[in-house]
């Protein structure tokens, strides 16, 4: 079906040599799919726009890769973006779903990138794996232990808690040997399993994370189901944690709690911990279907950027699906375009 777009796609220009911004012209008119006049539309904004919108929202809520960094290395201009904002007293956080790390960590790499450390610091900071360490502190595990299959972030938010965790890691050898799948030694007193992105998952580990779910008691959590996640080479797939998470459903029959983006617990989590009011509160995010929804979904304004994941094309073919809920309220290049040439503020 050939696509009758109301407004020309943003093409490239001449980039800003003094900031490495990429800049994209922008059609003045609303992005439209053209095919339903009723459906939802997303507005470009510039600079001028993205000020008077400032003043009806009090907190933004940045997602990381694709939006801040990209891979090791700094978004052009998002730094410059997060200054105008602290200028004129916005709250910020920082949402991400990678639960690898700890919020201290990526805390020290939003600080060696440029980021205004004393805005932008671990407190300032929400990973699924600290929303995993509190959801598993606030249900009360008295005294049993996790499953763990994930990376060392949710290790160092568990241990700051003081959650005991156990299953990380390669597997033993003598353990995949011979009959184990008839004899698979599970440990005792065992209150959650805990599944994120962890690169030493294997059968065994599927297994046993399936024969422990098996009683219903055991709370099945997880830290976010992105099937892949951004890589420095756009021509290889990185699987995330989506794909481990949904062989551990198969195998046990169970649906777990899945905490991040775009769930409602790092909602709550966010909510509890600055008590934001949601309509005076914006997403922004390079993902239409874990930022923009989990923005969507729980009342806030949305800003899809194009720096990362997705793209027009992308928003489009949500309106097409009347999938409403991945539709941004608004959309831009990247964070850098929207301060003003001369830091003026237009309202
Ligand atoms: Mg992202």
């Amino acid at each position: 079906m050939k696509l009758k777009i109301n407004s020309p796609l943003p093409s490239p220009v001449d980039s800003d040599t003094e900031n490495d911004i990429p800049k994209l012209k922008f059609p003045e008119s609303r992005i439209h799919s053209g095919l339903d006049p009723n459906c939802r539309s997303t507005i470009p904004l510039c600079p001028k726009s993205f000020s008077k919108v400032m003043k009806s929202i009090d907190t933004f809520i940045f997602d990381a890769d694709g939006v801040l960094w990209l891979g090791e290395s700094v978004m052009p201009g998002s730094p410059r973006l997060i200054d105008y904002l602290v200028k004129h007293n916005k709250q910020i956080i920082v949402l991400t779903n990678n639960a690898t790390k700890s919020r201290a960590v990526y805390a020290k790499k939003l600080a060696k990138l440029g980021y205004n450390s004393q805005k932008m610091n671990k407190n300032n900071l929400v990973n699924p794996a600290a929303v995993v360490a509190d959801t598993l502190q606030r249900s009360g595990l008295d005294g049993k232990r996790v499953y763990l299959i994930g990376e060392q972030g949710l290790r160092d938010e568990m241990d700051e808690l003081g959650i005991e965790y156990f299953g990380h890691g390669p597997e033993k050898k003598q353990e995949i040997d011979g009959a184990f799948m008839y004899d698979i030694k599970l440990e005792e007193n065992v209150g959650a399993v805990v599944v994120g992105y962890e690169k030493h998952f294997d059968y065994t580990k599927m297994m046993k994370a399936a024969n422990y779910l098996r009683e219903e008691g055991v709370l099945f959590v997880a830290t976010n189901e992105d099937e892949t996640c951004p890589g420095p080479n756009p021509e290889v797939v990185i699987p995330d944690a989506g794909p481990i998470v949904a062989a551990i459903k198969c195998a046990s029959g169970r649906d777990p709690l899945t905490v991040g983006k775009p769930c409602t617990p790092a909602f709550n989590y966010i909510k509890r911990k600055w008590n934001i009011n949601p309509s005076r509160t914006m997403m922004i995010g390079d993902r239409t279907n874990t930022d923009v929804k989990f923005g969507r979904d729980h009342g806030m304004k949305t800003l899809l950027v194009l720096s990362g994941c997705h793209q027009i094309e992308d928003i489009i073919e949500n309106q097409m699906n009347e999938r409403d809920d991945m539709v941004p309220d608004y959309v831009a290049p990247c964070l850098g375009v929207l301060v003003p040439e001369t830091n003026q503020v237009y309202y």
